[in-house]
């Protein structure tokens, strides 16, 4: 590169094959770094450039700092953003450390209540192990008390507990219900979810209004199809 192209009073500059005017690179690294700074306000220090150049740097020692500026800008985006989306997986998938057994015993009483007990519209949200895209919907639950009821809102934690994890609607449903029926030992219990899926929806065959309904039932559900019938009738009307 001759020498005299990087003196300040050419017109222009080369640097890697390229040439550019020392007044234009001036104005591009100021404006990118004012906009950058004024995108991230909160950019840590050891991110940010000192400004090394003043009106006497050269054109070249200005596109230095541009990309001295760029590349640790980057370095930051990237660090910051691979640290929010591990923030964001961690809380979808927190029910691994949660233990729905646990969450059912810890507020069992003892009761002589023997009717159908029904929670629903309990909102689902959990990820598709197959595509770790969401799925979503409402769970309707209902058990008939053999001795012991359990505090309402435990019912919607097991949810939440099985749903924050990698799954399948069809074990999603299963795990609920096993989960009841071996903690609470009832004389009955029934999980019935209805979900959208986004891996049928955003991608494959592309389908937005189809939804996936399963049902599980133990116990009196299973054998009496009046109690069946009046569960189904309850949590659809
Ligand atoms: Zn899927």
């Amino acid at each position: 590169m001759p020498q005299e192209e990087l003196s300040d009073n050419s017109c222009k500059v080369s640097k890697q094959g390229v040439n550019v005017q020392p007044s234009r690179v001036k104005a591009l690294a100021m404006t990118a770094s004012i906009l950058l700074r004024h995108s991230h306000p909160n950019i840590p220090n050891r991110y940010s450039c000192n400004p090394l150049v003043d009106r006497t740097s050269t054109p070249v020692e200005w596109i230095d700092f541009a990309n001295l500026q760029a590349s640790k800008l980057q370095q930051w985006i990237c660090r910051r953003d691979n640290r929010r989306a591990a923030k964001a997986m961690q809380f979808l998938t927190h029910g691994y450390g949660l233990d729905p057994a646990e969450i059912l015993k810890s507020a069992m009483f003892s009761e002589d209540y023997s009717e159908m007990v029904i929670v629903k519209d309990i909102e689902v949200y959990s990820l598709c192990e197959h595509h770790i895209l969401p799925f979503f919907g409402k769970a309707h639950i209902a058990y008939i008390p053999n001795g012991y009821i359990v505090g309402l809102s435990k019912i919607p934690r097991i949810v939440d507990a099985f749903a924050r994890r990698l799954q399948v609607q069809e074990r999603l449903t299963h795990d609920i219900l096993e989960c009841i029926d071996k903690t609470l030992n009832p004389k009955g219990v029934a999980v019935v979810i209805e979900a959208s899926h986004m891996c049928m929806m955003m991608r494959g065959v592309q389908k937005q209004n189809s939804i996936m309904k399963t049902s599980s039932m133990l116990g009196n559900f299973r054998s009496n199809q009046a109690t069946r019938t009046e569960f189904l009738s309850l949590v659809t009307g």
